[in-house]
């Protein structure tokens, strides 16, 4: 089998390709992983890993980034920059890839955690991605660190925001990376956000493909960029709860429950 010619081998190196170009992967962060529809049942181990194996992740196969890897190398050469796996019960099975002898991703915990939480809800779901995004890593900062105020200041500066994040975008508090409490702790999140900022380093995003993924991460860098030019500023207008409530009317979005508030109807 001619695992470069894989779909997912191609999405894979697009989207490292479009990380490193947006700034948000400086050095080696940042990582990826993708759950591969491929039966690499043929694939004999060439080395394994103990890890903790989720629920509901047994069997199938992964690819994700190599530890200490740089995503701006990927698309050059992939066999040496990440890594296809098979999941099992007591660790992962190393199938191709990773040809330097390197490990996968220090956030394989991470990773593994989070595409079992978010298979839970959705079965089509298949992508994580971890980033650096500038923006919404500056605006942890300064800004409370809920998910329920992080989530509606973002809705209130952009208008697409909430249609694409009705959910809302988790916060994690600064916690150290690479640990599997760390990755615990973002998988707990993802159980009901597609998304979880990591608190003055980056973002972990979920989707049904890194493209869908990286978008999300896209929608929030974009509104946290503009909370980052305004926030100092006298605010003349702005997207109200009831605005947002329209656009939720308008585009038959459920919003996270509580986030907003519904105004009382008359007696
Ligand atoms: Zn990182």
């Amino acid at each position: 089998m001619d695992i470069l010619k894989i779909p997912a081998i191609s999405e894979f190196c697009r989207t490292a390709e479009l990380i490193h170009s947006r700034g948000w992967a400086e050095r080696n962060g940042g990582n990826i992983s993708l759950l591969l529809d491929e039966d690499l049942g043929s694939l004999a181990p060439i080395r394994k890993l103990p890890v903790g194996c989720p629920g509901g992740l047994e069997g199938r196969y992964i690819a994700i980034t190599g530890s200490g890897k740089y995503l701006r190398n990927v698309p050059r050469d992939p066999e040496s920059n990440m890594g296809i796996f098979r999941i099992c019960r007591d660790g992962v099975e190393l199938l191709w890839g990773l040809k330097d002898g390197s490990g996968p991703s220090s956030e394989l915990a991470a990773h593994l955690n989070c595409h079992s939480v978010r298979l839970n809800v959705d079965p089509a779901h298949r992508a994580v991605i971890h980033t650096h995004a500038t923006n919404l890593v500056a605006m942890t900062f300064v800004h409370p660190l809920n998910d329920r105020d992080f989530t509606r200041t973002l809705w209130s500066l952009l208008t697409e925001c909430i249609m694409f994040l009705p959910d809302g975008v988790a916060v994690l508090p600064w916690m150290p990376c690479g640990t599997e409490e760390t990755g615990r702790a973002t998988a707990e999140k993802m159980k009901e956000s597609r998304i979880v900022v990591w608190a003055h380093h980056g973002v972990f995003s979920s989707g049904t493909s890194a493209e869908d993924a990286l978008g999300l991460i896209e929608v929030a860098e974009k509104a946290a960029e503009i909370f980052l030019k305004i926030s100092h500023l006298p605010i003349l207008s702005k997207i109200d709860d009831s605005r947002l409530l329209d656009i939720c009317k308008v585009m038959n979005i459920v919003p996270r429950n509580g986030y907003l508030s519904i105004p009382e109807s008359p007696e």
